[in-house]
């Protein structure tokens, strides 16, 4: 299976979900790749900020043809997790019509819902290609009891992709995730690494 962390939003938490989807699902023993298809090279940075090999491979792949060069490579792996650019392209394209699942975080902020109609536009465009791509929002960041957390739930009902059930909370511990190491390894058996858990299993379910 094919998940691509996609929006359009910078800062939304595609690297950072890419990554702890990728960690989680090697945990339940599955061969898994991350694919960073962002120019910027931040899953890569992720992976070589580490002293220790990283706990699955991470490769640098930004180039256009991903849906058509993906399925070959995949070929030794049970799952794939591709990172993407926040910027309507090529790029975002092609990693879209490569996955099976498309997941758009979505962080609980009026800017967030409305770059959301951009990011849903450019995953509809694809599935006129592929119907039988899957989409879905999952909210990161969230605070729990303000109002904005309850609006945005609100707001993405209006469209026709879902809400992940799993919600991702603001949390400390993702920030210092970005220097190498997964929530799971700095901080297993926290809320943080429990929800990253949930999140791939509900994804992994998702997709029978
Ligand atoms: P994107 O790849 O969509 O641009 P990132 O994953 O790089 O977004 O996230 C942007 C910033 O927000 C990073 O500094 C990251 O550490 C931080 N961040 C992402 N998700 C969370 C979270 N749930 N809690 C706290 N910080 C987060
Ligand atoms: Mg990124």
């Amino acid at each position: 299976m094919i998940i691509c962390l996609s929006s359009l939003k910078g800062g939304s938490g595609k690297t950072t979900l890419a990554v702890h989807l990728a960690h989680a699902i090697s945990l339940s023993k599955k061969k898994v790749i991350l694919i960073d298809a962002d120019p910027q090279g931040s899953s890569q940075g992720w992976a070589a900020s580490r002293e220790d090999k990283p706990p699955f491979p991470v490769i640098g792949m930004a180039r256009n043809t991903l849906h058509r060069d993906l399925p070959e490579l995949l070929e030794n792996y049970d799952h794939c997790v591709i990172d993407t650019p926040p910027r309507v392209s090529a790029l975002a394209r092609t990693a879209i019509l490569a996955a099976d699942l498309v997941l758009i975080p979505v962080q609980p902020s009026s800017y967030d819902i409305w770059a959301a109609s951009e990011t849903v536009k450019l995953i509809e465009e694809a599935q006129g290609f592929k119907p039988e791509i899957i989409a879905a929002f999952v909210i990161n960041r969230k605070i729990t009891n303000t109002a904005i957390s309850r609006e945005v739930s609100e707001a993405l009902s209006d469209y026709e992709f879902p809400l992940l059930k799993t919600t991702i909370g603001q949390r400390v511990i993702f920030s210092e995730s970005s220097a190498g190491y997964s929530v799971m390894e700095l901080a297993p058996g926290k809320v943080a690494s429990t929800e990253i858990k949930q999140l791939s299993q509900e994804v992994i379910k998702m997709m029978g």
